[in-house]
Parts: structure tokens; C-alpha cells; sequence
């Protein structure tokens, strides 16, 4: 299977998500319906919840598809 990797960035953090790790659980889309939206595309929009909600998001991702980066960490290496 071929392994998708995608980034979305809101300026300040970058979600990565990594499509043949997901489970499909929903987890993402019931706890933050604006930025994980399954019907739209793309499905991942970081623009739509404060850096800090999203990374909480994130962190309920049962699978592993769903990580992320502050942009500042990437800045500094
Ligand atoms: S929470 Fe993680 S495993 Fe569940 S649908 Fe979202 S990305 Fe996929």
C-alpha cells in the first residue's frame, strides 16, 4: 500500500498526517469538527481552531496518523 504523508500548516504549527497509519476512528472529526472535516478537502484545515486546541486534538489520536510540529522548532535546527 502506498504510504501518504500530509502537512497542514497554520503558521505556527504543522499537523502531519500519515494516511495508512489512520483507523478511522473519528476521534479528530467529534472532538474538533472545523479542522477535521472527512467531507471537505482538504479534510485538514489548521486554520479553523487555536494552535493550542489543535495540538489537545491531536494528542487523542488513538492510531499515531495525526502529529504535530511547532513551526519554531523546525526554525531553529
Ligand atoms: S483520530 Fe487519528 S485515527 Fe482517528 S480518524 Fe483522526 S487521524 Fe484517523
Amino acid at each position: 500500500m502506498k504510504e501518504i504523508t500530509k502537512h497542514y500548516s497554520n503558521g505556527e504549527v504543522t499537523i502531519t498526517w500519515k494516511a495508512h497509519l489512520c483507523s478511522h476512528s473519528g476521534n479528530c472529526s467529534r472532538g474538533l469538527l472545523p479542522v477535521f472535516d472527512p467531507r471537505r478537502r482538504p479534510w485538514i484545515d489548521p486554520a479553523l481552531a487555536s494552535t493550542q486546541q489543535i495540538i489537545d486534538q491531536v494528542k487523542k489520536c488513538p492510531s499515531g496518523a495525526l502529529t504535530t510540529k511547532m513551526n519554531s522548532e523546525e526554525n531553529n535546527k
